[in-house]
């Protein structure tokens, strides 16, 4: 329910030319229905006007324009709930003691709604982990296979990234719309396990890959059984995402961190030696997490600017000196570039004196592609203010 102030109404219930009485706003000329004269604001002769049919004032010069409220702020220089006490007096108050009540209920509500979600997290991230403690080491498994079909697979004699593993056997299921909280499976089969870890390294959640080799890409192709048309993605991630990154390859000096949203792309940037060497690579599971929130609102939609109110976004480890995005190949270009530069320019307001850039594959492909074609990339230096 919105809470709307009922002084509101009676404040445009007051005559305009009895608030001018009021306000002592002086000069004004009444012509046909309307008065005239300089602006309380900004002056001048005849600029000002109130339409006293339709109640709302306007100045031609300054633009100030509104209702009984926005008028009392224009001549007394208030904002709107200090024009509004002037207007018609305080808001009834409650008792201090109901005061208290509501504040102990306000908290009260939080609290539970607190304790809920961390209790969902815990759940989720105890999923995970039973999930992750199924799997068994990747080397020498189908992950080695599914990546070499991919085109990214291991330098011969090397071992897979520590942070995946191999599970046989593992059933994907959607949620059955006729039964609340029952589930349809729809395969059962062959996954890559990855680790998600949080910003403190620990797991925190795990990103599951169904394979199945006698597809063109690797995965299974599952029509999905309550939506026409659609494939049942063949990827999950369980636990907790935020803030979280898959943390392929860490070498031992490195002061620079790639990043792209995939698992598959980051290998490929990293096996395409085509952005930077001796650095990490890690994959950002999704680009809402490596955005964070953004500042929307009129004209902000691209603008790429984080809203840091937001502390649960990814944030890269103190080492990282320079932070590079990978741009992947999307159907919404302008809007992946808002979310990297939100993602950067976070990352630069919390992490004085890091660098940061976008690196593109080109256009409509993404790393993969870029790896399987042998292309190279462009890339671009981002500024920390919009
Ligand atoms: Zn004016």
């Amino acid at each position: 329910m919105v809470d709307v102030d009922p002084r509101i109404d009676a404040a445009h219930a007051m005559p305009m030319a009895e608030l001018v009485d009021r306000l002592q706003i002086a000069g004004l000329v009444r012509t046909s229905g309307e008065l005239v004269g300089p602006c309380p604001s900004c002056g001048g002769k005849d600029r000002f006007g109130i339409n006293l049919q339709k109640q709302i004032f306007n100045c031609r010069v300054c633009g100030a324009k509104g209702d009984q409220i926005a008028l009392v702020q224009l001549a007394l220089g208030m904002d709107f709930p200090a024009a509004l006490e002037w207007l018609i007096g305080p808001r009834q108050e409650l008792t201090p003691a109901q005061l208290a009540e509501q504040r102990r209920r306000a908290q009260e509500n939080q609290r539970k709604r607190d304790a809920e979600a961390a209790k969902h997290r815990a759940d989720a991230i105890a999923l995970a982990w039973k999930i992750w403690q199924r799997g068994q080491p990747a080397d020498d498994t189908l992950v080695v296979d599914y990546l070499a079909r991919r085109g990214i697979p291991p330098r011969s004699g090397a071992k897979l990234p520590r942070c995946f593993r191999f599970e046989p056997d593992a059933r994907l299921v959607v949620p059955d719309p006729n039964r609340s909280r029952e589930f349809k499976t729809v395969h059962e089969g062959p996954a890559m396990l990855a680790e998600i870890a949080g910003p403190d390294g620990k797991f925190c959640g795990v990103h599951r890959t169904w394979i199945d080799l006698d597809q063109a890409k690797g995965k299974p192709v599952v029509p999905h059984p309550f939506k026409d048309g659609e494939i049942v993605s063949a990827k999950k991630v369980y636990g907790s995402k935020k803030g979280g990154a898959i943390r392929l390859y860490t070498p031992r000096d490195a002061s620079i961190l790639v990043m792209a949203e995939g698992i598959e792309t980051t290998l490929s940037g990293l096996a395409a030696k085509a952005i930077e060497t001796g650095a990490a690579y890690w994959a950002g599971v999704d680009l809402g997490n490596m955005s964070g929130q953004r500042k929307l609102g009129k004209g902000l939609k691209y603008a790429g600017i984080p809203d840091m109110s937001d502390h649960d976004a990814f944030i890269p480890p103190q080492w990282v000196q320079r932070l590079i995005f990978v741009q992947d190949g999307d159907s919404e270009p302008r809007l992946t570039r808002a979310k990297l530069l939100s993602g950067l320019r976070r990352a630069m307001a919390t992490r004085p004196g890091l660098t940061a850039g976008i690196v593109h594959p080109g256009d409509g492909i993404d790393m993969n592609d870029l790896l399987l074609s042998g292309g190279t990339t462009t890339s671009e230096e981002v500024n920390r203010d919009a």
